[in-house]
C-alpha cells in the first residue's frame, strides 16, 4: 500500500472523547521504549507524526492519525507493571482499556515486542488479556538490525512456544526495523489486506 497522506488529527483522553467516525482503525501498542514511535514514522513516512504523539501530556492520550483520508492509525500509551500489593499486574489506563475492549471500528492492534529479549511475562500477560477481551491482534518483533537473524528467529519461536500455552492457532508476526526498514511493505499490505477484506464484508 502506497502511503500518500498522513495527518494527525486529534488525542482523546478516553473512549468517550473519541472521534465518532467509522474510519477502520489499527492500534499500536507496546512497552515503552519498544520502537512505538519509530515504526509510525517507518510506516507513513512523516516524522513528524511520531513527534506530535511524544510531546508532553500526549503520551497518555489516545492518538488517531488518519492515513489516505480512508483508515486510521491509533497510537496508544503503553502499558507497565504495577506493585499493587503483594502482586504485580499488568497495568494500562483505563482509557486503553476501554478503547481496546469497547471501539466498533478497531479492526487490529499491533502489539510491539523487542526482538533481543526473552519473552516478558507483561508481553504475554497483555496478549492473554486481549485475547480475553476477543481482540484481534498481531505481533510486530521491533529493532531487528541489532541482531543476527538466527537471533531474532529464536526470539520469535521463543514467543510462540509461550503463546502455544493458550492458543493454538498464532497471531499473524512481523519483523520489522526502523533502520533497515524492514517490515513496512508487509505490514502496509496486510492493513491492505484487512481493509479489503473489511471492505468486502460492510459493502
Ligand atoms: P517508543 O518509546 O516505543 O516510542 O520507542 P522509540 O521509537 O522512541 O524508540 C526507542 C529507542 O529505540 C530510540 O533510541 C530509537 O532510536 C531506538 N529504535 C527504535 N526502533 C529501532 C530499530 O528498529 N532499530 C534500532 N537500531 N533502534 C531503534
Amino acid at each position: 500500500m502506497k502511503i500518500t497522506s498522513a495527518e494527525f488529527e486529534i488525542s482523546a483522553p478516553d473512549l468517550r472523547s473519541c472521534p465518532a467516525w467509522a474510519l477502520p482503525e489499527f492500534a499500536l501498542i507496546g512497552r515503552s521504549n519498544v520502537g512505538k514511535s519509530s515504526l509510525v514514522n517507518l510506516l507513513t513516512e512523516r516524522r513528524e507524526l511520531a513527534k506530535v504523539s511524544d510531546a508532553p501530556g500526549k503520551t497518555k492520550l489516545i492518538n488517531f492519525f488518519v492515513i489516505n483520508g480512508s483508515w486510521c492509525l491509533v497510537d496508544l500509551p503503553g502499558y507497565g507493571y504495577a506493585d499493587v500489593a503483594k502482586h504485580r499486574r499488568v497495568e494500562f489506563n483505563e482509557a486503553v482499556a476501554g478503547f481496546l475492549s469497547g471501539r466498533r471500528n478497531l479492526r487490529l492492534v499491533f502489539v510491539l515486542i523487542d526482538s533481543r529479549l526473552p519473552p516478558q511475562p507483561i508481553d504475554v500477560e497483555f496478549l492473554r488479556w486481549l485475547d480475553h477481551e476477543g481482540v484481534p491482534f498481531a505481533l510486530i518483533f521491533t529493532k531487528t538490525d541489532k541482531q543476527s537473524a538466527s537471533r531474532g528467529q529464536a526470539a520469535v519461536a521463543a514467543f510462540k512456544k509461550a503463546m502455544s500455552g493458550w492458543r493454538t492457532d498464532l497471531p499473524q508476526i512481523f519483523a520489522s526495523s526502523s533502520k533497515s526498514r524492514a517490515g513496512r511493505t508487509q505490514i502496509l499490505d496486510w492493513i491492505g489486506d484487512v481493509l479489503t477484506k473489511s471492505n468486502r464484508s460492510t459493502g
